[in-house]
């Protein structure tokens, strides 16, 4: 196998356009490799500025878990936290999970963030939203988000070998001026998400969530929404 670290974005292009296969730290691709056989091409993008970039606004597809930190807002900084080890934490990179993973931790941070992902294709830079960064799966570059006014993230403990622990992350921004709750739930291997208008008062704004998709969530899991809801607004 033939390890590509592209410098450049037109670099990385070329690499793409070989047919190289992306590669974060190889925490899921190694494993896969061993059992399935290695490509001929890949590609790290450890060496490529646009995908190492991390700061209040940006953190870029490569960078490793273990690097978010109080430079990236505490819903995103606390994702990272909580992903798998401290071994697994300094190894995966922001890609690698948000892409290339299952349980995607990352990704109810980033939903409340707003992010918006700039990937790469053949063809060049697009800038795509994290519904198609999901299901398309291309190469990732960086997320772009603004920073928000406040913010919580909490992941509930799991069991060895259970399903995946509840996560739940929001987020308050202004709009145009008009104060914007998102939430996120990361229930199972489903992550939904759901927004409103916040103004002053906190159960409207809770009320407004149930009357969505979150009313369907199991009782314990909505307790731990409106309890972060009501810490979130409080301070916000
Ligand atoms: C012990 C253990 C515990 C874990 N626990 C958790 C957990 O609690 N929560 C959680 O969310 N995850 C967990 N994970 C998954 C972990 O987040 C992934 O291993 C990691 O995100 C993969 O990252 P990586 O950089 O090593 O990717 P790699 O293994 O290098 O690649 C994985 C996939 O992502 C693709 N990829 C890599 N970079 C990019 C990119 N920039 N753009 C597009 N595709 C890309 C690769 O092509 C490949 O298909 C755990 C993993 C392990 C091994």
């Amino acid at each position: 196998m033939l390890l590509r670290l592209p410098t450049s974005v037109s670099e990385a292009q070329e690499c793409l356009a070989e047919g190289a296969v992306p590669i974060g730290g190889a925490t899921l691709l190694w494993a896969a490799w061993q059992r399935e056989g290695f490509p001929e091409l890949a590609m790290s993008l450890r060496e490529l500025p646009d995908a190492n970039v991390l700061d209040r606004e940006t953190v870029g597809g490569a960078v490793v878990l273990n690097r978010m930190d109080d430079r990236v807002p505490d819903v995103l900084r606390l994702a990272a936290a909580a992903v798998g080890t401290g071994a697994v934490r300094r190894t995966a990179t922001v890609g690698g999970n948000l892409v290339g993973s299952t349980l995607r931790c990352l990704l109810p941070a980033a939903i409340v963030l707003d992010a918006r992902a700039t990937v790469l294709e053949t063809d060049g830079v697009h800038e795509t939203d994290l519904a198609e960064l999901v299901a398309k799966r291309p190469l990732l570059l960086s997320l772009r988000w603004r920073a928000p006014i406040a913010c919580a993230y909490r992941k509930l403990a799991g069991e060895a070998g259970g399903p995946p622990p509840l996560v739940v992350a929001s987020a308050v921004h202004a709009d145009d001026g008009v104060e914007r709750l998102r939430v996120a739930v990361r229930d199972g291997y489903d992550v939904l998400s759901g927004s409103t208008p916040w103004a002053t008062d906190t159960d409207e704004a809770l009320h407004a969530l149930h009357a969505t998709a979150f009313g369907d969530l199991p009782t314990a899991a909505w307790d731990v929404v409106r309890s972060q809801v009501t810490g979130l607004l409080g301070r916000g």
